[in-house]
């Protein structure tokens, strides 16, 4: 774990650093990493089989820090409508102003939950950048994901995955109903 506190740190960026010019940042960090940083989300299922390449340019303005930047990646997700793995690469460009934040301006009463001073506020005289390339790892990771527009999922029936060809389900109903018709046929006549 020890490792994992390193590792962040790296993104902690002191206000002096960021110079006039601006500070600029570019690497990539391993899978391993990855997952560790998103390691509580349990309710999506996703592995990522890519590294995750990071740039990032932090820049001072008055008070606030403007932090931009661009997070890329590949995951594999399951399709909601076919059950089957595919891979999907995440790509999103992101930009943060963030505010200074004094303690003492907190209210007792102001409920404000840690994401929301992470994406928001900044405190004392570094900035920690590692909760915003996460939440911008999650908010690329689609809720719903398919494997294509068209997925044409499985069959309610069978539970054969359509996209790999038509089951024999609807050959089945149609079959019944001709053999329907053909019981009603003589009462007809
Ligand atoms: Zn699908
Ligand atoms: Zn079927």
């Amino acid at each position: 774990m020890s490792g994992t506190v390193k590792d962040q740190s790296e993104f902690t960026i002191r206000l002096d650093e960021i110079e006039e010019a601006g500070y600029r940042l570019a690497c990539s960090k391993s899978k391993a990493w990855i997952s560790e940083i998103v390691s509580d989300v349990k309710d999506i299922s996703f592995s990522f089989i890519d590294d995750l390449i990071i740039q990032v340019e932090c820049s001072k303005s008055g008070k606030s820090i403007m932090v931009s930047g661009m997070i890329a990646t590949a995951v594999t997700l399951r399709c909601v409508r076919c059950l089957d793995e595919f891979s999907l690469p995440l790509r999103a460009t992101f930009h943060y102003t963030l505010s200074p934040l004094h303690k003492k301006e907190l209210l007792p009463e102001m409920e404000i939950s840690k994401e929301d001073l992470d994406g928001a506020y900044y405190q004392g005289d570094s900035v920690d950048i590692t909760p915003l390339i996460r939440e911008q790892i999650l908010l690329s990771i689609p809720l719903y994901p398919h494997c294509q527009e068209s997925c044409k999922g499985i069959c309610p029936r069978c539970g054969a995955n359509l996209n790999q060809g038509v089951c024999h389900c609807d050959e089945k109903v149609v079959t019944t109903s001709k053999f329907e018709k053909l019981k009603k046929f003589p009462f007809k006549h």
